[in-house]
């Protein structure tokens, strides 16, 4: 479990990043940390990309319905205009913002804020996600939270994806993807046992 660091009289801010695959609870640990810190009386601002319209236009909402207001922005220089008197920032979706965002987090950090960012470490081929090992490698602290894999019940790492389909966002992810352990996902992808795809191939 992560506990919030403490440093008395400290100037900088950090950045923590929450990854993992998908149903791997990325989303309730950083509402689970933004609440805590709204506990403790900071000033909390909460920010999604655009393009996630999953469910909600203003809401962060995860998969257990566990919710919080974010605001949807296009990129992720607007972070940088919108935090102003902000002591902890979430972001949320961090692999569908653009190349900028692990220089914006840090010039955030620089400005004396916490960032906490949660996003997908992989997509669906098991190729790290648009800005996310690059944040990983600038980032103070990093969780990597785990999926159940379905089909052996070892811990999941992989998203796999359940329909023949090359784009890289799919939304309407629960009947789409499901996680998987690294055996799994590669038998999956070699055998293509799954019987949705077998149909799907076989149509
Ligand atoms: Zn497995």
């Amino acid at each position: 479990m992560f506990l919030e660091p403490h440093f008395k009289n400290q100037r900088s801010g950090w950045i923590e990043v929450i990854c993992g695959s998908m149903f791997s609870g990325k989303t309730e640990e950083l509402i689970r940390r933004l609440k805590r810190a709204r506990i403790a009386n900071q000033r909390v601002e909460i920010f999604k990309p655009k393009v996630d319209t999953r469910y909600d236009e203003q809401e962060i909402v995860s998969h257990d319905r566990n919710q919080i207001t974010s605001t949807p922005i296009e990129n992720s220089r607007a972070l940088l205009m919108l935090t102003e008197g902000a002591d902890v920032v979430g972001v949320d979706e961090a692999q569908f913002f653009d190349k900028d965002l692990p220089e914006v987090c840090e010039e955030l950090a620089l400005r004396g804020i916490r960032v906490i960012a949660a996003g997908l470490d992989m997509d669906f081929k098991g190729q790290p996600f648009g800005p996310m090992p690059h944040l990983l490698a600038v980032a103070e602290y990093i969780t990597k939270v785990h999926a159940i894999c379905q089909h052996c019940g070892n811990l999941a790492t992989h998203s796999y994806r359940l329909v023949s389909n090359d784009a890289k966002v799919v939304l309407g992810e629960k009947e789409s993807y499901e996680p998987r352990c690294r055996t799994c996902y590669q038998m999956g992808n070699i055998l293509d046992f799954n019987p949705k795809q077998k149909e799907e191939k076989a149509s």
